[in-house]
């Protein structure tokens, strides 16, 4: 049971729209419980156009962490002190940090990806070669953490040209487009479009044929547990795995960040998992 906020109570968020079905206060109100902290996390509905003044409420509620996600990850980086250099090189922010009396920006979507892989005990990405779907917002923290990896390669499959060059510049002399049949020569195959979430569409037509046993392939998406890639990679016999995993560390990240405590990783998960299964 979460213990009943007192006067003595600090709160944390996430601010966001939509927000209401977001994991996060999920995740890191179990992390609360399991770590004994008397704090709570809640989310804070923020319309398009308000991530200045939500910052600014942050300041003055002295709230003690905050989650940004959709549409305010670029939009809160003007209202900030400092930026990590993560949160820099990717111009958007998932986690703000108050150190010392300002607010640090930083974006734990990237390094959580890395930190779930290794924590579910596949290949390290160094030296090998990656393709990433999609050049979005995930897509690029996944790219850039990639190549901080040390991925030979970082291929981006995109839409428009524009997204997939800003993508691929963060990978540096690793990042290149790439057409969606060179799946069929990668390590690691990572899904990060929406293309999943409802039916059973494969991300830009993928055909199942070129998907091997002996790659990696990860579907950012945890929400179904398992899209129709990863079911038709498993049947080629690759190794799959969902986006809850990435989830999770981001959170656990955050979590280190804001308490100055490892995150008790194992709740975390648990309780995420619990509520995906719950509401399927
Ligand atoms: P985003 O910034 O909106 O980017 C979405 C990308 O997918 C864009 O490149 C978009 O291309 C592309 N796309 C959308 N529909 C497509 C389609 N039908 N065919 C091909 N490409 C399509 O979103 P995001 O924040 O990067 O999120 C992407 C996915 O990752 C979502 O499913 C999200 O839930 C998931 N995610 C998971 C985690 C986690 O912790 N597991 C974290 C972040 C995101 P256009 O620009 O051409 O539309």
């Amino acid at each position: 049971m979460l213990r009943t906020p007192s006067g003595t109570t600090r709160v944390a968020g996430v601010i966001g729209d939509p927000v209401s079905h977001t994991l996060s206060p999920t995740l890191h109100n179990a992390a609360f419980q399991a770590t004994g902290l008397d704090w709570v996390y809640v989310a804070f509905p923020v319309r398009r156009g308000a991530a200045a003044d939500a910052v600014g409420a942050m300041r003055a509620f002295r709230l003690v962490g905050l989650s940004v996600t959709m549409p305010h990850k670029t939009a809160v980086v003007g209202a900030l002190d400092d930026l990590t250099p993560t949160a820099a090189a990717l111009g958007a922010v998932n986690t703000i940090i108050p150190r010392g009396g300002a607010l640090l920006g930083d974006s734990t979507d990237g390094d959580g990806f890395i930190d779930a892989l290794r924590a579910e005990g596949h290949a390290e990405l160094s030296g090998r070669r990656i393709i990433i779907l999609g050049a979005g917002g995930a897509a690029r923290a996944v790219a850039l953490a990639a190549a901080s990896a040390g991925a030979a390669a970082v291929e981006i499959v995109g839409r428009q040209p524009s997204a997939v060059a800003a993508c691929t510049a963060l990978a540096g002399s690793s990042g290149r487009g790439a057409p969606i049949d060179a799946v069929g020569d990668a390590d690691v195959i990572i899904n990060a479009t929406p293309v999943g979430m409802a039916g059973t569409d494969l991300p830009f037509g993928l055909d199942p044929g070129r998907l091997s046993a002996g790659q990696l392939v990860v579907d950012l998406i945890y929400i179904p547990p398992t899209t129709a890639l990863l079911a038709a990679a498993a049947e080629q016999g690759a190794t799959v795995t969902n986006g809850l995993g990435m989830l999770v560390h981001q959170a656990a990240r955050q979590f280190a960040a804001w308490t100055g405590q490892p995150a008790p990783l194992a709740a975390m998960a648990r309780a995420g998992q619990q509520a995906i299964f719950s509401n399927l």
